[in-house]
């Protein structure tokens, strides 16, 4: 049994129509609509609770073409105003994996026109000349590890090109729990845990990262995105693989919601209260792209300095900078 359960010839608890989902945290029955307006309105008060968007007027938000980032950006757009937002953009990388790369593409051009979001699609075969299954091949990393390095990357470089307050990510309340959860147990270090809504980024150099999606079950986006009639994305990523660890921690957290409805939501307060404030650590720039380091050089440029002979950041960074500047228009309201 879920966070939600679809229902049938049972009322809204807030109109006369039919309910078609009973939320079992909030002891709520509701319609299609209701549905739609219970999920934003707890985005929103998240945000008004915890400050998420204090000093923030334009953001950018990662979008991947599944129903968590999708359900977001149709929330941010929605509640833009009330948010106090003057500017959102989307961000789509496309990683040139066959099949998935291009649904997830389409996806997510249809997903900006029907928004009307400024959207940059960047493609890493443009950007650094190879496909991620070809610099997974050339590099011999694993293609999860080096997927997100580079997303990590482009996401910052970009963001600092548009000079937005914040990047926005769709990392929805159940991933979050179970990935503390894991580093809890494999890590045994607190500061691994990442369960603050707010990560302050450093002027220039490093974006402040906002999760907006803290105390949003995953399966209320699954039902947000299929009643509000987006389109998402069908394949899974041929990289994606099954996690013994990840399911083990998901299954149990299910167990505990399904006998305490709204377990999640207090495990993730409670531990988020006890940790301190995310900050960005002691970070330097790289001397070759400027982008953010542990040390003298960038994870990327390192890389592509072991499998190409030179360092790619700065090359990145420059097209990126090409690709920002074609969308910095005005947004349409
Ligand atoms: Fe990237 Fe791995 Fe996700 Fe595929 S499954 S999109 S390679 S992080
Ligand atoms: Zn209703
Ligand atoms: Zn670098």
């Amino acid at each position: 049994m879920s966070t939600v359960i679809e229902l049938k010839g049972v009322k809204c608890t807030k109109c006369s129509d039919k309910a078609v989902v009973r939320v079992r945290y909030a002891k709520l029955n509701l319609c299609a609509k209701h549905f739609l307006e219970f999920v934003e309105n707890r985005v929103v008060k998240f945000t008004e609770r915890y400050g998420v968007f204090n000093g923030v007027k334009s953001v950018l938000l990662a979008l991947s073409g599944g129903k968590d980032s999708s359900s977001l950006a149709r929330i941010m757009v929605r509640k833009k105003d009330v948010l106090g937002l003057e500017s959102i953009y989307g961000l789509h990388i496309d990683l040139g994996i066959e099949g998935f790369s291009n649904e997830s593409r389409i996806v997510v051009e249809k997903l900006c026109r029907e928004l009307g979001l400024n959207c940059i699609i960047l493609d890493l075969k443009q950007l650094i000349g190879y496909t991620l299954p070809e610099l997974v091949k050339l590099s011999k990393r694993p293609a999860c590890s080096l997927c997100g390095l580079l997303k990590r990357h482009i996401l910052n470089a970009a963001a600092l090109e548009l000079n937005v307050n914040a990047v926005v990510f769709g990392h929805h309340l159940d991933d979050l729990l179970v990935f503390a959860l894991k580093n809890l147990f494999t890590q045994q270090n607190l500061s691994y845990l990442k369960l603050k809504p707010v990560a302050k980024g450093i002027p220039g150099l490093l974006s402040t990262k906002l999760k907006v999606l803290f105390e949003t079950y995953e399966d209320e986006l699954e039902l947000y995105a299929k009643l509000s009639g987006l389109t998402v994305v069908q394949q899974k990523c041929p990289y994606k693989h099954v996690d013994v660890f990840q399911t083990a921690i998901r299954d149990m957290l299910n167990r505990l919601e399904n006998e305490i409805p709204g377990f999640k939501i207090s495990l993730i307060r409670r531990l988020s209260k006890q940790l301190p404030e995310e900050g960005a650590g002691s970070l330097m720039k790289c001397s070759m792209c400027g982008a953010p380091s542990m040390g003298e050089t960038c994870s990327l440029c390192r890389l592509t300095s072991r499998v190409f002979g030179k360092p790619l950041g700065l090359e990145l960074k420059l097209k990126i900078r090409e690709y920002v500047k074609m969308v910095k228009e005005p947004q349409p309201r």
